[in-house]
C-alpha cells in the first residue's frame, strides 16, 4: 500500500515521457464454502485496473489529469488442484498470488517481479488468504477483489504546436500511442483539418479523434 516512488517501475516499458509512476492496490479476500465436495478449490480474481496520466513534478502531488484510460476489468478464475499444498504457508500463498497475477492478461504490461509488487499488494493479499484459510484450505473457494490504480506522472512538457509550456492548470492533452502533448486549444483546430498527430503524423483512429474532440466535462 506504500507509494511506489522508491521502487523500480512496474511497467515493462515505462513511457519515455514519464517522470514517476505510482501504483496503489487494494484487495479484499472472501472465502466461500465450496460448492463441490471434490478436492479442488477455485480462486476468483475480480476487479479493475485504472491507469491515468498526470502532469506534474516528481514527488509532488500531481494535479491536472491529462488522460485517464477506461478501467480495465479483471476477471480470472484459477482452479487450484491441491489447495492444502498451494496454501500451506504464507510464502506458498504469496507464490500462488504472484502466479495468478502473472497469468492475468490485464497485467501483462507490468513487470511483476517481487520488488515491484510485494510492497503494495501480493504479500498483503497472501497474508489475508493464509489467515482466512488456516489449515482448512480444502474446504473453501476464494474470491479476491482487486483494485489497482496506476498513475504515471509526466514531466512538464512543451506544447509541440505553440512551443509554450504545458502547465498544470491548462487543458493539456497527450495523444495515446505517440505520447506527444499539446494544449487542447492548439490541437483541436489541427484535428479539424487532419487526422494525424501534428508532430509525428501518426494517424489517429476515429474513436481517439472523437474522444479528443469531445472531452468529458470537467467537474
Ligand atoms: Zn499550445
Ligand atoms: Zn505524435
Amino acid at each position: 500500500m506504500a507509494a511506489a516512488a522508491s521502487l523500480p517501475s512496474p511497467f515493462r516499458n515505462m513511457p519515455s515521457c514519464a517522470a514517476e509512476c505510482r501504483v496503489r492496490g487494494e484487495a479484499t479476500v472472501r472465502r466461500r464454502a465450496k460448492t463441490h465436495a471434490n478436492k479442488r478449490c477455485v480462486v476468483k480474481l475480480l476487479g479493475e485496473l485504472v491507469a491515468s496520466y498526470e502532469l506534474g513534478k516528481p514527488g509532488s502531488k500531481a494535479s491536472g489529469s491529462i488522460r485517464q484510460e477506461a478501467p480495465q476489468g479483471i476477471y480470472e478464475v484459477f482452479p487450484i488442484r491441491d489447495p492444502k499444498a498451494t496454501f500451506r504457508s504464507r510464502r506458498a500463498c504469496s507464490d500462488a498470488v504472484h502466479r495468478m497475477l502473472r497469468e492475468t492478461p490485464v497485467l501483462e504490461g507490468f513487470d511483476l517481479n517481487r520488488a515491484n509488487w510485494d510492497e503494495f499488494l501480493p504479500d498483503h493479499v497472501a497474508g489475508v488468504v493464509f489467515r482466512s484459510l488456516g489449515d482448512q484450505a480444502g474446504r473453501y473457494d476464494i474470491d479476491i477483489s482487486l483494485n489497482i490504480w496506476v498513475t504515471v506522472v509526466e514531466d512538464m512538457a512543451e506544447c509541440c504546436i505553440c512551443l509554450s509550456y504545458l502547465v498544470e492548470d491548462q487543458d493539456a492533452v497527450r495523444l495515446p500511442g505517440c505520447s506527444h502533448a499539446f494544449h487542447r486549444s492548439c490541437l483541436t483546430p489541427w484535428l479539424q483539418r487532419a487526422k494525424t498527430c501534428p508532430m509525428c503524423r501518426a494517424v489517429m483512429p476515429s474513436h481517439v479523434l472523437y474522444s479528443l474532440m469531445h472531452p468529458p466535462k470537467r467537474q
